[in-house]
């Protein structure tokens, strides 16, 4: 099947943007940056659920370090494509992050507001080091200045689906990604 078979069904408004092949060279960079910078460590990856999940997945398997993972998830959209700017904790992190050397793991920056609140959270557990992973970062959108320590790419102020991001929790599954019209 095709990876544009499931997009089928939101009657065509779509866009390829970027292809299975582009994301995983991307992250093999990205995994070898992150490899040789925390040679020494052992970070503790919190992947932000759920838009995260696949590229922490295939982020991890790329790591040649010791690493432990966790997860936070954090609602600010609902099933609007626009934020609505509050943010609220749907499930915490579980281990203690005193000390630690932190890798936020998130799926894109928007306004940075998401990326501002788990950098305020964090920092109040006083981890060693903190740094955030994002795949995407759209252009002219930020509402907070926010600096993505390791970033796949930047990408046009659009509303995008396919590989762990959803659309009203649908689409998640498409292996590449596409901008939804
Ligand atoms: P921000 O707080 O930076 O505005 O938005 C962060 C979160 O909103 C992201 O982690 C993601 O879950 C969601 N989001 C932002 N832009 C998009 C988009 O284009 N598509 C999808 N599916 N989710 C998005
Ligand atoms: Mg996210």
């Amino acid at each position: 099947m095709s990876e544009f078979a499931y997009a089928d069904f939101i009657n065509g408004q779509y866009e390829p943007l970027l292809s299975t092949d582009q994301i995983q060279k991307r992250i093999t960079e990205l995994a070898q940056e992150i490899s040789d910078d925390y040679e020494n460590n052992c970070p503790v990856l919190i992947g932000v659920l759920n838009g995260a999940f696949i590229f922490m997945g295939d982020l991890v398997k790329q790591l040649t370090i010791n690493c432990e993972v966790d997860f936070i998830k954090i609602s600010s959209y609902g099933k609007a494509k626009k934020s609505s700017g509050k943010i609220d904790v749907l499930k915490d992190i579980d281990c203690h992050l005193e000390g630690r050397d932190v890798l936020v793991i998130e799926d894109i920056v928007d306004s940075g507001l998401s990326v501002k609140f788990l950098e305020q959270k964090i920092k109040s557990c006083e981890p060693n080091s903190l740094k955030f992973v994002s795949l995407l970062q759209k252009k002219d959108s930020a509402q907070v200045d926010f600096e993505i320590d390791y970033l796949g790419f930047w990408i046009p102020n659009e509303f995008v689906v396919g590989y762990g991001l959803d659309f009203a929790q649908k689409l998640r599954n498409l292996p590449a990604i596409y901008i939804l019209k």
